[in-house]
């Protein structure tokens, strides 16, 4: 006996069921040790930030991909490791404690106490993988959870620094002295890859500032700049012209370039060249700083004459373009702002100000002393600090790079090697690749990577690359060293190799994107010399992990991986780390195959934000729409389109989910009802099949062909796509087609329809693993306790004729159904005839045809109950017949055409081309016609008394069976029946008992009893 199956099924409630079996009876663990020792598929998980409460629904996708793929691996017997890891420093982490804390500045952090606020750090760290383990086991992700990495575990950090050893013995490591984008909140400079970042660009309005400056050698003449941050101009040193632009003197004295202003008249015009070396008074030259500079016209070929006026402000202090300048001009820099974005004392009144507030006291200042030509506002995109939202400034600095000139070309060549899953993705990287700077790695923060770099005022660069390095040359402070990290490392000072001088560690901390990039190295033990038990469970990470530090070998074994899955995103950020790090390290790719994914928006396509209250918690998507909704929402969505994802669509997924429920349900049922019992050791049916059986059975080893395939190309959309397909087939035409034999006991029909639903089951498991396992268990009760410790279905070639030969039968029968419903007949009104043109399979396949559609017959050949009708295609046409148009319009309108070949026509001496006209096929009269690839279908619409009492029959039998159903008879009970239509009861009393399952029929108003 198989379970009665209620109406619809309650995905949470079934997925908390099917958890809790496979936690009992340890599925997972079974699989693992089936699969153990056999090929390895090695995959590599991309670190999830610890940094939240709960699972997120964008999370959730990354996950899902992950999981059907190990999944679907695992069902082929592959070995694999199934580690889960978590992203552990950095300012995803450090922002989320300053908040709690109340924390608004890098001071008041170090007032509150570096050590403390490490410890907060991890507690967060230690909460959130916790949350995050939850939601992942509840979206049916199975994980060796227990044994995650975590990057901030000391052995992480060894990897790093080993890594920074050999770059820097490669000579690549460099302390840079530039301009570039800081984040005064956060007090640090950010990377190139971090503003990448999507959300990092955002429109913002901002002062709009046309300003004057005073030239010193022409009296009462001025060079005009337009600026939108008015912060800088109290660090601007010189105006940049393009040399072989044309600049004109307005009557009031003020140079601009013409291009800009077309409409003005100029007193006097010069090239750009003949102004360069002009002097002028800055327009802070009343403050210390900006006094001490000589301020003066430069030439720059890249000035652009879209906006402003043609000349620009130069501040090398604070943007990245001034500071080049400033070195082919040798220009002075100075740098007016402090790590948090506030003005340094020199600026007299400006002291203490933030550039924000500034703006205002800047623009009125500029107006009392006549430099201020005009104020506004201007709306652009300008990059925000990704973690804290804060616009970002430019500022000089001194970070730490690697330079990557020497290993680009490797990168390219190594690039090439890997697939890409979509295709653009690779070039995206490739692109990426050719055009990325230095890799700025220093940040100036505190929950970080320590750079264990120790520069020496002897000139020697010391950098520490493992703990047991640090132990030798420590001074001091090793035996307090909790942890490789800040404020710990910091009192350890060690000795220079070069002079023997006590050297101290720079401050800053490494680049979040080091810690994820050494996984493919920390977690597989690269040149360990032993296995260490619970060696990957160090420093912050001990308590947390029971992870391994595995041998070298193990490394080699593991490593490449064979695939690895992230968001587009991550092209620039952990694709790219780790695999800069292991071309560096390794010369190699550090995987070989990658699936990336566009972004997640809310279902009408815009960004979800907490402020627009459009995110959606995992834990609500879990309660109203179950796992296995979410996990087919993920896998339906095409990789290279953005997914827009919400409460609508999973609508429609249980709405699919449902048909194929019913399609189970229908088998259980009449199952049930007939003691029908198959077994798993005899699972393609072995008894004599009908046409329609073999179909099923041929369309089932479609499908696992298909939904194997995409796996094989790590394209879900496939096998959801297949198995949508297959569902319909299943439900729409076999079921619907063989309906009467699971009346009695058809065995044919019970064990085809059981192995279709059972194999279809197998390929699905990896997308919907919860109602896949749901349903296994109930209509496979002698086989693998669980679905997902079946072998996977070997797929074999189906017999492609005799499908194409049924779904063309379909296709008739769907455009039939088109004819019918643009003819607005009843549904159920038998019609006389069908003619049907076009089809190269179908003839055999008659009287199906006929009783799907209700007609009497069905005749192949020439549809003549259609006529084209051929009208021009006037854009096209018009110019081309100009004055002779009107007469073809007629003609073709009276049918006085003749086709030619090649869909070309003649008509009035005129040969018109396929596209100079629109051709359209309708009905004639008393014909309803469709018609589409080829195929054409003409249903006869004439009505006579026969048919129409017929359709009377219909409609009572519909009636009949929703009484039934009302009144909650079982499937097979029998009813006595009364009917109030003579005409019917007269001509088709047998075949009303026979459809109603009636023992008796009589004359009187319409009603029903139990027999
Ligand atoms: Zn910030
Ligand atoms: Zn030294």
């Amino acid at each position: 006996m198989f379970s009665p199956l209620p109406d619809k099924p309650d995905h949470p409630a079934l997925e908390l069921e099917i958890l809790d079996l496979w936690e009992r009876e340890q599925t997972f663990e079974q699989l693992r040790d089936r699969n153990r020792g056999n090929t390895r598929w090695s995959f590599v998980d991309g670190p999830v930030t610890a940094n939240r409460m709960s699972l997120g629904v964008h999370t959730a996708w990354g996950r899902t991909l992950k999981d059907v793929f190990q999944r679907y691996k695992g069902l082929r017997g592959f070995d694999q490791r199934y580690q889960n890891g978590f992203d552990c420093q950095g300012l995803w982490i450090e922002v989320g404690v300053e908040r709690a804390l109340g924390l608004n500045s890098k001071r008041e952090i170090e007032e509150f106490g570096i050590e403390e606020f490490a410890r907060r750090c991890r507690e967060v760290v230690v909460q959130s993988s916790e949350a995050l383990i939850r939601g992942s086991i509840r979206l049916g992700q199975w994980m060796d959870w227990g044994n995650d990495y975590y990057t901030f575990s000391d052995t992480n950090i060894e990897y790093i620094w080993k890594f920074l050893a050999i770059v820097h013995g490669r000579g690549w490591l460099y302390m840079g002295h530039r301009s570039t984008e800081w984040c005064p909140r956060c007090g640090t400079s950010l990377s190139q890859h971090e503003l990448t970042q999507s959300g990092v660009y955002q429109d913002r309005a901002d002062p709009s500032l046309t300003v004057r400056f005073p030239l010193l050698d022409r009296e009462g003449e001025y060079i005009v700049v337009w600026t939108t941050t008015p912060w800088t101009l109290p660090a601007n040193v010189a105006a940049a012209v393009h040399p072989d632009e044309e600049y004109g003197r307005r009557e009031n004295g003020e140079w601009v370039a013409v291009k800009l202003f077309p409409d003005e008249t100029f007193v006097e015009r010069l090239r750009g060249s003949e102004l360069v070396g002009w002097r002028y008074r800055g327009p802070f030259d009343d403050l210390p700083p900006g006094s001490a500079v000589e301020h003066r016209v430069i030439p720059w070929a890249d000035v652009t004459m879209d906006q402003g006026t043609g000349i620009v402000h130069i501040a090398p202090g604070c943007g990245g373009e001034d500071f080049e300048l400033s070195k082919v001009h040798d220009l002075p820099v100075l740098t007016p702002v402090d790590e948090s974005g506030r003005f340094y004392d020199d600026y007299g009144w400006l002291h203490g100000v933030s550039t924000t507030e500034a703006a205002d006291q800047i623009i009125g200042r500029l107006g009392e002393t006549g430099f201020l030509v005009d104020a506004g506002l201007y709306t652009h995109a300008y990059p925000h600090c990704w973690r804290c939202d804060t616009p970002l400034i430019f500022r000089l600095s001194d970070d730490w790079f690697i330079s990557v000139e020497e290993i680009r070309p490797k990168l390219l060549e190594e690039n090439a090697k890997v697939h890409w899953v979509p295709e653009y993705m690779g070039k995206r990287m490739d692109d990426w690749l050719h055009n990325m700077g230095d890799w700025n790695i220093s940040r100036r923060r505190y929950y970080g990577l320590p750079l264990p770099f120790y520069p020496c005022a002897c000139g020697h660069l010391n950098v520490i690359s493992s703990k047991e390095e640090l132990r030798e040359r420590a001074v001091e402070g090793f035996e307090q060293l909790e942890e490789l990290r800040r404020p710990w490392i910091d009192r350890v000072p060690i000795r220079c190799a070069e002079c023997g001088e006590t050297v101290s560690r720079i401050l800053e901390v490494g680049d979040v994107w080091l810690d994820a990039g050494i996984v493919p190295f920390s977690t597989l033990g690269w040149e360990n010399p032993e296995w260490i038990e619970e060696g990957y469970a160090t420093g912050a990470a001990k308590g947390l992990t029971k992870a391994d530090l595995p041998d070298h070998a193990y490394w080699e074994t593991w490593f490449p991986a064979d695939w690895v899955s992230e968001m587009r995103e991550q092209i620039r950020l952990w694709f790219y780390s780790q695999f800069f790090m292991s071309v560096a390290l390794v010369g190699r790719s550090p995987y070989q195959r990658v699936l990336a994914y566009e972004k997640m928006l809310d279902e009408q396509g815009r960004e979800m934000h907490a402020s627009w209250g459009n995110t959606i918690p995992a834990e609500d998507a879990f309660s109203q729409m179950g796992a296995d909704v979410m996990r087919w929402q993920y896998c339906a969505q095409p990789p290279d389109r953005n997914l827009l994802f919400g409460f609508g669509p999973a609508h429609e997924i249980k709405r699919k989910f449902l048909t194929f429920w019913n399609s189970v349900k229908f088998l259980v049922d009449y199952g049930n009802i007939e003691g029908f019992t198959p077994g798993w050791d005899q699972l393609e049916p072995d008894v004599e099949l009908r046409p329609l059986d073999r179909w099923l059975v041929e369309r089932t080893k479609q499908l696992v062909a298909e939904a194997t395939a995409g796996y094989e190309a790590t394209l879900t959309i496939d096998v959801t796509r297949a198995f949508d397909a297959f569902v319909d087939d299943v439900s729409n035409w076999y079921i619907r087609r063989s309906r009467r034999r699971f009346y009695s006991f058809d065995e044919a029909a019970f064990r085809t329809l059981w192995f279709a639903l059972v194999q279809s089951l197998r390929v699905i498991a990896p997308v919907m693993p919860f109602l896949a396992d749901h349903l296994w268990r109930n209509l496979v009760q002698d086989g693998p306790a669980s679905v997902h410790l079946a072998p996977w279905p070997e797929p074999v070639e189906p017999d492609r004729s005799l499908l194409a030969e049924i779904a063309e039968v379909r296709r008739v029968v769907e455009l039939g159904r088109q004819a019918r419903s643009a003819s607005q007949l009843k549904h159920r009104q038998p019609l006389r005839r069908l003619v049907v043109a076009g089809t190269t399979h179908a003839e055999g396949h008659a009287d199906e045809i006929a009783e799907e559609l209700r007609v009497k017959e069905v005749e192949f050949g020439d549809v003549q109950a259609s006529e084209l009708r051929v009208k021009p295609n006037l854009p096209v046409l018009g110019p081309k017949l100009g004055a002779q148009l009107r007469e073809v319009r007629e003609s073709l309108q009276r049918g006085e055409f003749e086709q030619l070949a090649d869909g070309r026509f003649q008509v009035d001496g005129h040969v018109l081309e396929p596209d100079e006209v629109l051709v359209e096929r309708v009905g004639r009269e008393g014909w309803a016609v469709a018609s589409l690839d080829g195929l054409t279908v003409a249903l006869d619409t004439a009505l006579d008394d026969e048919l129409l009492l017929e359709a009377k029959l219909l409609d009572r039998v519909h009636e009949v069976n929703v009484l039934r159903k009302d009144s909650g008879l079982e499937l097979t009970d029998r009813i006595k029946l009364w009917i109030p239509d003579a005409d019917v009861l007269e001509r088709y009393a047998d075949r009303l008992q026979a459809e109603t399952l009636a023992l008796s029929v009589e004359f009187g108003e319409l009603r029903i009893e139990k027999a």
